[in-house]
């Protein structure tokens, strides 16, 4: 059986564990759209938060039209 040479020390063996208590994002729906967003973040797609629109250009429409 392989045996470590070198004891693992508490900071590589913490760093390691790091990866296993991640969780998921919260995904919900947005009111606006319908378009799956991440909980408490403007809509990328139609740039609407808590009902009301954030931004003065909404991205998606900018990219549509210029493809159009
Ligand atoms: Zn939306």
């Amino acid at each position: 059986m392989a045996v470590p040479k070198k004891k693992t020390s508490k900071s590589k063996k913490n760093m390691r564990k790091s990866h296993d208590f991640i969780k998921a994002q919260n995904i919900l729906v947005c009111d606006n759209c319908g378009a799956p967003i991440i909980a408490h973040n403007v809509c990328k797609f139609c740039s609407y938060y808590k009902g009301r629109n954030i931004s003065i250009i909404t991205p998606t429409e900018e990219i549509t039209e210029n493809q159009v």
